[in-house]
């Protein structure tokens, strides 16, 4: 379908726990890996728009860091972000782990998004971990719930279900433009993609509080000789005991997260990379306004 008449077009928001799949769900949807990932919550600390070409029309996916109590200013920095999101958008997708109960930090983010009026639809993901006889009660039950326009069970990890979900998200968007060209399927400059790549690897590398304590800066990304981009990013930790983690014995921990997050860079945007990494110190850098905007979140 060109674009003109019946052609969709809209803004759907990725919303639920943290560790449920909506990272998974947004490279999935989109189908090129644009958010971080990990088995750790609280894996993604900005929104990132992803888009979604179909015939039938476009959607374009912000994956929001979550609702939840909150303690830190990062954290409610977080929740920030995302509920000033969901005022601009046309669906919201609920996204739970089909695993869990519908708990109390569920309803806390429902009874918190009751005045917005986009209609949600509740995305039942990791179905693939279910048996398959415990499906369908679970579906029928969650359904019923008020609040949601539609349940729709997906594996987002195994691309179950995607083609449905995406086939509710376009109806339920109005007649629009193609906001952006088919080519395109994210706003976030590479700056910061490969920031986020190589959280991630710190994130699947380290532990405790190493993950929620680390945030990358690229500070510099240009074309060297032959092709090879040179990439120098910034790790920041914060304090000198997480420093010297990072970084590892004889620099192999640093090592490790540079040769992995320069593989995928490589992969992602083609060509040789060179990655240069440093870790710095910034003393409580999630509980400082200046810090927590230099390194690129909630402004
Ligand atoms: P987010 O915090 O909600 O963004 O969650 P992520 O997308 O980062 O995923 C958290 C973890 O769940 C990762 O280890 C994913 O690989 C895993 N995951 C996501 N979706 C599925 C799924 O459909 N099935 C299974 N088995 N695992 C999934
Ligand atoms: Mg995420």
């Amino acid at each position: 379908m060109k674009e003109g008449k019946g052609y969709k077009s809209g803004y759907a928001s990725l919303i639920g726990k943290p560790n449920v799949g909506k990272s998974t769900l947004l490279n999935h949807l989109v189908s090129e890996k644009i958010a971080a990932i990990s088995d750790k919550p609280q894996t993604t600390r900005n929104k990132i728009t992803g888009v979604c070409h179909f015939p039938e029309g476009q959607v374009v996916l912000l994956d929001t860091p979550g609702i939840h109590p909150s303690s830190s200013k990062l954290n409610r920095l977080m929740v920030k972000t995302s509920l000033s999101v969901l005022n601009e958008v046309d669906v919201v997708l609920f996204v739970i782990d089909a695993r869990e109960r519908f708990g109390e930090e569920d309803d806390y983010a429902l009874r918190t998004m009751r005045g917005i009026a986009a209609p949600k639809i509740l995305v039942i993901n990791k179905i693939d971990l279910v048996p398959k006889p415990r499906l369908l009660p679970l579906i029928d039950s969650l359904s019923g719930k008020e609040d949601f326009a539609e349940a729709v069970p997906v594996s987002a990890l195994y691309n179950d279900g995607l083609d449905t979900l995406a086939g509710v998200v376009l109806r339920r968007l109005p007649e629009g433009p193609k906001y952006f060209p088919e080519d395109m399927v994210t706003d976030r400059p590479e700056q910061f993609l490969v920031g986020e790549i190589i959280r991630e690897k710190i994130i699947r590398l380290t532990r405790f509080e190493l993950p929620y304590a680390s945030a990358v800066v690229v500070d510099d990304m240009a074309e060297g000789k032959q092709g090879v981009t040179l990439i120098h990013a910034t790790i920041f930790a914060e304090r000198v005991s997480q420093r010297k983690i990072l970084i590892g014995e004889k620099g192999g921990m640093l090592k490790k997260i540079g040769s992995r997050a320069r593989q995928e860079i490589e992969k992602r945007f083609g060509g040789k990379v060179y990655l240069n990494l440093h870790v710095k110190v910034k003393n409580k850098w999630r509980e400082n306004d200046f810090y927590l905007r230099e390194f690129g979140y909630g402004g």
